[in-house]
């Protein structure tokens, strides 16, 4: 059995924390925390998940056998030196190892913003983020990690696209198991590969949903509408105000604009300020594995993250007068530089803000993609709205076919959808149902879903067994030397495979005819023969005037004559090749028999006699169910 429940994430974007408990008697139960991430909404207690929820006393480093980080944005990972340093997390901790170069970094930036700029006091220090660091595990791409080197819990890393180093994780506990995708995305980028996963089978899938409701248009119809939107408004004199997150789009949009500039020969300033443009550069260069084939070329002749059109951005050039572009982080305009950019230029219509396709509900981000006109950046300054907001789903999230795309690719028994709006996650829940046939869900925080996990046993099935069992499925044998499609001959509930499992120390379980079974245990065959009496009631007869000379004959010599005639027409429609008998006074199919009872017993007046040998169980079922169809008991009086 698996139970999942969210501390964050559920059906919200913004603090992913997911916690998975998961085994059974034979591996125990193993707990795992997927993501440890902070809300950019809040800034009082919600910002970090509700770690109680684990243990009211903060006994979480026995509670937990594992905490995994996806990548290193803070929806993912800001909440983590909080959990090790204050809270006193001190087990296993596993990132790829981009994420782990990268992830203190962002939280060193955003400590900075909160504690120094914001005077929060209750907030981690330098010291902890470095001490928190400490504490991690690097892992490879499929390298498979025994967590405390315990054979009954693995992990292994996927590539995920989405950020430098984000991967996805297969976590396995004895037969049962889980992937979490973290953020992903199914189409390579400029700088970066496509999402991808071995056929996994896990019992389930945790997907991001960010996009669940959108198909994008193809990649280079986005660019060109990008680059338009950009020019149309520094010809016009107007100011271009591109929020990004540091390490990701950032990149690619520079690729994009730099490449733009030179060959339509444009003198336009550009800028970039993200304080980790240049470190961002030695990143690319020392995980260049990480990236796509095509960067991994050009690195070798050139910088690709130099620029000769994009120049450094000064705090004083904000009031300059002229067309401008600057593309400035954070993303969703709730801190930094990005936010204090778009308080001077927000007021003034020939100007232009281009969000990122998302942002966390809260932030001034989500109230400029709101269309809101007079926003409260902070508890005294309200900025007026006027420049024009354009909408770009740059961002690296799997649209919804790529979370199809996915499901395919890895076909879990069971998905479950977090990181994202409730409505857009019913949306796509009814389409993974529909379409891949799985069951969906998608809780909220503090839910608690539990899984059902079957125990499957490998067992050996022996030839007469199988031989018999595509008969049954009337599929047709493999002819000699043909090798059998396995999934065409897996039970169904209408045909069970029925034999006998024969389990032995260390073999695999066997399954065999019953005969083999008796053979092998070399015990005697004995045959069990059954009788029953199937009553009828007369008065059916007699109403509906069937039989004729009711008088003159036995009434059960009628009703035998009658069944006999049903049961031959239903065998010639459903089992061709067995053929049934009519003697004097009984009907006979193989060993089962349909007589007059010989007991002159009242009771028995209105009765056949029904006998058969335990060999032919089917057959007498298929007999006495359409005696019970046709001979209705007779009614109680
Ligand atoms: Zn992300």
């Amino acid at each position: 059995m698996i139970k999942v429940v969210p501390l964050g994430a559920g059906q919200d974007v913004g603090r992913s924390c997911i916690l998975v408990s998961i085994g059974d008697d034979s591996t125990g139960i193993k707990n795992i925390m997927f993501d440890c991430g902070m809300h950019m909404g809040y800034n009082d207690d919600r910002r970090f998940p509700d770690f109680s929820y684990i243990s009211k006393t903060k006994r979480f480093t026995e509670q937990l056998d594992c905490v995994i980080i996806s990548h290193f944005h803070l929806d993912h990972c800001g909440a983590l030196p909080f959990f090790t340093e204050m809270c006193g997390y001190a087990g296993p901790i596993y990132m790829t190892h981009p994420t782990k170069a990268i992830c203190p970094i962002l939280l060193e930036d955003y400590r900075k913003i909160t504690v120094e700029r914001k005077g929060d006091t209750n907030f981690f220090t330098s010291q902890m983020i470095k001490n928190c660091m400490k504490k991690v595990t690097a892992v490879n791409l499929h390298q498979t990690i025994k967590v405390n080197n315990d054979d009954d819990l693995e992990i292994k890393a996927y590539y995920a696209g989405h950020v430098l180093g984000a991967a996805m994780f297969y976590v396995r506990v004895g037969t049962q198991s889980v992937v979490y995708t973290g953020d992903y995305n199914m189409t390579p980028d400029r700088h970066l590969g496509a999402a991808w996963i071995d056929k996994v089978q896990p019992d389930l899938l945790i997907t991001e949903s960010t996009y669940a409701t959108t198909i994008r248009d193809s990649k280079r119809s986005r660019e060109r509408d990008f680059l338009k939107k950009v020019h149309d408004c520094v010809s016009q004199g107007g100011k271009v105000l591109i929020p990004v997150f540091a390490l990701g789009r950032a990149q690619e949009l520079c690729i994009l604009i730099e490449t733009y500039w030179e060959r339509n020969n444009l003198n336009v300033p550009v800028y970039f300020s993200a304080g980790m443009t240049e470190r961002a550069n030695d990143y690319y260069k020392l995980f260049i594995n990480w990236t796509n084939e095509k960067i991994k070329n050009t690195f070798v002749n050139r910088n690709m993250f130099d620029f000769k059109h994009i120049k450094p951005w000064d705090r004083q050039y904000v009031d300059l007068p002229g067309a401008a572009v600057l593309f400035a982080t954070p993303g969703m305009l709730h801190i930094g530089t990005s936010l204090e950019v778009f308080k001077k230029w927000a007021p003034f219509p020939e100007n232009m803000v281009i969000m990122p396709g998302f942002c966390v509900a809260g932030t001034v981000g989500a109230k400029v993609l709101n269309g809101d006109k007079e926003i409260q950046v902070d508890a005294y300054n309200k900025v007026q709205v006027n420049l024009q907001v354009k909408n770009l789903s740059f961002s690296a999230h799997a649209d919804a076919k790529g979370i199809m795309q996915l499901i395919k690719q890895c076909a879990p028994k069971n998905v479950m959808l977090v990181h994202g709006e409730k409505a857009k996650m019913e949306f796509l829940q009814d389409k993974i149902r529909r379409e891949c046939r799985v069951p969906c869900t998608c809780p909220a925080n503090g839910e608690t879903v539990t899984i059902e996990t079957p125990l499957s046993i490998p067992v050996d099935i022996s030839v007469d067994l199988l031989k018999r069992h595509l008969n049954a499925q009337k599929l047709s044998l493999p002819l000699p030397g043909e090798r059998i499609d396995l999934t065409k001959i897996t039970p169904v509930d209408e045909i069970p495979i029925q034999g006998v499992l024969v389990m032995e120390p260390d073999r695999i379980p066997r399954l065999i005819e019953v005969e083999e079974a008796i053979r092998e245990a070399r015990l005697p065959i004995l045959d069990i023969d059954f009788k029953t009496f199937k009553t009828f009631d007369p008065k059916q007869f007699q109403d509906k005037n069937m039989i004729s000379n009711l008088e003159e004959t036995d009434i059960r010599v009628q009703v035998l004559e009658y069944v006999y005639e049903v049961v031959n027409k239903a065998i010639s429609k459903n089992i061709p090749g067995i053929e049934l008998h009519k003697g004097l006074l009984e009907i006979k199919l193989r060993s089962v028999t349909v007589s007059l009872p010989e007991t002159i017993k009242d009771e028995f007046k209105n009765a056949l006699h029904i006998t058969w040998n335990s060999k032919d169980q089917n057959l007498a079922d298929f007999l006495i169910s359409i005696m019970d169809d046709i001979l209705p008991d007779m009614p109680n009086l």
